[in-house]
């Protein structure tokens, strides 16, 4: 029996516009300025990418001091506190700031909020690169809040003049929960001014709580230290999957996690390239499972433009290289 084993394949899955224009401007930056390039942290957390970055010459570094003096560096999509920028301008560095549009909205909103003297409970997983970033905003205005279980912990100042913000990469439906159990503690607690859980985000848990109920497995293309990836699965199982598992690669995908399965869902975090969610069709194709569907909840269309350093210095480049054509031809 070979002819009924389907794939669904959630849409939207993958590239979001932060990562996009993330990884681009590593990309333009090695062409412009030529390698090595660094980069201060993942450019965003998926390995394939940044495996593949290196190839090209990128050097990946935890912090600014390991940046030699005047080099150029890429701050990742996930943000960077102010400190860092100070630092970059210590050693004279050259900065490329790629965090995501969506992430400095959110910094601009601790900005805001700790300068009329809030409290701010920041809804996000402790230790990531993100938190980090837009606590050190405010550090004396914000705490963090690691999902419901952390609510326990808040204490405020004024309970009338406090305010959650989030992390963009979050599970929706536990936020929603923590905030509920925040608004009952704190009663007068106010909410962000739009949403801080990123469109991406949003979509991609969508696209999977529509396929999951129908998928024996559900298959997450992401890698480990990617949040938005580790939530997909999450909402997987959550919404109906009997199990959920997530992968780099399709050669990951053990063949006892198929067993008795007659329809495997699949989907890739916000940080993974399509080339890799082929690569699963395929595996999956070798064992049967060749009926392949789209189920698509949302269509995208937004794109963020370079940074603003970057493409400066890509216009002044480009009118040298037509001068001295010009000079050349005249
Ligand atoms: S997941 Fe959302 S916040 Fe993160 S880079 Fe993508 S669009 Fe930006």
């Amino acid at each position: 029996m070979t002819g009924s084993k389907r794939v669904l394949l959630a849409k939207p899955r993958g590239y979001c516009a932060g990562v996009d224009r993330a990884v681009q401007t590593v990309e333009e930056a090695l062409k412009l300025y030529g390698a090595p390039i660094y980069v201060r942290k993942e450019i965003v957390h998926n390995k394939h990418v940044v495996g593949t970055l290196q190839a090209k010459g990128a050097i990946f570094v935890e912090e600014n001091e390991e940046v030699p003096e005047g080099a150029t560096v890429v701050f990742s999509a996930h943000g960077v506190a102010p400190e860092v920028h100070e630092q970059a301008a210590a050693r004279s560095l050259k900065a490329i700031d790629a965090t995501c549009p969506l992430v400095t909205k959110v910094h601009q909103e601790a900005r805001r909020f700790a300068a009329e003297d809030y409290d701010i409970l920041l809804i996000g997983h402790e230790g990531h690169e993100e938190v980090i970033g837009t606590a050190g905003e405010a550090p004396a205005h914000i705490q963090l809040v690691d999902g419901p279980d952390g609510v326990d912990k808040v204490t405020v100042r004024d309970p009338s003049k406090v305010v959650w913000l989030s992390q963009t990469t979050l599970s929706v439906d536990e936020t929603l929960e923590t905030v509920a159990r925040l608004k009952t503690k704190l009663p007068l607690l106010m909410s962000p001014p739009s949403d801080d859980i990123c469109y991406a985000t949003s979509n991609r848990q969508d696209a999977v709580k529509a396929m999951a109920p129908n998928c024996d497995v559900v298959l997450v293309v992401g890698s480990q230290n990617s949040s938005n990836s580790q939530r997909l699965r999450e909402v997987a199982v959550d919404a109906g999957a009997s199990a959920g598992y997530l992968i780099d690669y399709a050669h990951e995908i053990q063949d006892d996690w198929l067993t008795g399965a007659t329809t495997v869902g699949v989907t890739s975090g916000a940080s993974v390239p399509d080339e890799l969610v082929m690569e699963v069709l395929d595996f999956l194709a070798a064992r049967d499972f060749t009926d392949v569907a789209e189920i698509t909840t949302a269509q995208e269309k937004l794109v963020f433009s370079l940074p603003q350093e970057l493409k400066r210095d890509m216009k002044a480049n480009a009118t040298a290289r037509a001068a001295e054509v010009a000079k050349t031809l005249s």
